[in-house]
């Protein structure tokens, strides 16, 4: 029998004290963890809830960022007034990303540590997985990988990251708030997840004990043109196929700045830099959009199941930036 004793953490340092053992893990509104508990994949010896501390609210900063504490529910944050009139695109990627009783119960950081929903993570009776069991193999790259990545991926692992959120925080440059053993520190959020390289274990860059407090959004240039496109295999959701965060900050029909972000396609929120290049100064002619969504999966290797993902990412993109070319919620939906 697997024992597991349960604390409440009093506050954010309490919560570092206890998190900081080997085998603690946080928990804040348990929508991953414990499914992956009841499965036997997480084994925590200690939960740590930290679910009552004062982190669930926005705020917005001196300078004009907002903050948003990392146990806000996805509900408060995706409907909060300055998300939806500043950050549409983050509001709008998160009601793609779960149910609404899901939503009212997972946390902000919770959803940016989400694991993988690769079959063979999730499913214990498959005994290969380097995620799971480091040097077990990878029972996907062989197996049945339709959902898998065709970027960035590895010889070790090819799973993707399933967070709808994360993709539109990379859009919008946010930076992750951490307190951990060490103090605190700030993570750009698109050094927050990893590659998985030879260590697919490791999701993110974040250490034992450290705790995710805030997501911080500095103001944004993106907040009249931007769309979030999520193709799935059924509308009531479903993880992306592809998915992308496309913003746009826009002069007169040229592009002055833009965000072009994928995901369902790599182990991490894909940004497309070499796209942005691309387009940035430009306007959006259909030529252009198409060079550029070549650009976007230039280097994608895919797997027996999953080549279509090139195609659709590219569509995606197309269909992404026409509808955040337009003004302010027109034009939205449309088939890719
Ligand atoms: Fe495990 Fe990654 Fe392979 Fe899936 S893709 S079986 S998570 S190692």
């Amino acid at each position: 029998m697997h024992s597991i004793s349960y604390e409440r953490a009093r506050d954010v340092a309490h919560a570092v004290e206890l998190g900081s053992s080997p085998g603690s893990k946080f928990i804040g509104g348990g929508t991953n963890l414990l499914d992956l508990y009841k499965s036997g994949i997480e084994r925590p010896t200690r939960l740590v809830d930290v679910s009552r501390l004062a982190l669930n609210t926005v705020e917005e900063l001196p300078d004009g960022s907002l903050r948003i504490g990392a146990m806000a529910s996805n509900t408060l944050a995706a409907n909060h007034p300055l998300v939806r009139q500043r950050y549409r695109l983050l509001s709008e990627a998160i009601l793609n990303g779960a149910s609404a009783q899901l939503r009212n119960m997972a946390t902000i950081g919770g959803n940016l540590l989400q694991r993988t929903r690769c079959y063979y993570f999730t499913d214990p009776t498959f005994r290969s997985c380097n995620k799971r069991e480091p040097g077990s193999g990878c029972a996907a790259i062989d197996g049945f990988n339709r959902i898998h990545a065709i970027l960035g991926a590895s010889e070790s692992c090819i799973a993707t990251n399933p967070s709808d959120m994360a993709v539109a925080l990379v859009a919008l440059d946010a930076t992750v708030r951490l307190a951990g053993p060490d103090g605190e520190r700030s993570v750009p959020i698109g050094d927050f997840h990893r590659l998985p390289g030879d260590t697919p274990q490791f999701d993110t860059v974040i250490k034992q004990g450290e705790l995710i407090t805030a997501v911080d959004l500095p103001p944004s240039s993106f907040g009249a043109h931007s769309h979030y496109l999520k193709v799935r295999d059924r509308a009531s959701y479903a993880f992306a196929l592809v998915s992308v965060a496309a913003a746009l900050d826009l002069q007169g029909g040229t592009v002055r700045d833009l965000r072009l972000v994928l995901g369902g396609v790599a182990h991490k929120p894909w940004r497309a830099e070499e796209a942005e290049n691309m387009l940035r100064g430009h306007a959006l002619t259909p030529e252009l959009m198409a060079r550029a969504a070549a650009a976007a999966v230039a280097g994608a290797r895919p797997h027996t199941h999953n080549a279509f993902k090139i195609e659709l990412a590219q569509r995606a993109v197309v269909r992404a930036l026409q509808v955040a070319g337009k003004s302010a919620g027109e034009g939205k939906g449309g088939a890719v």
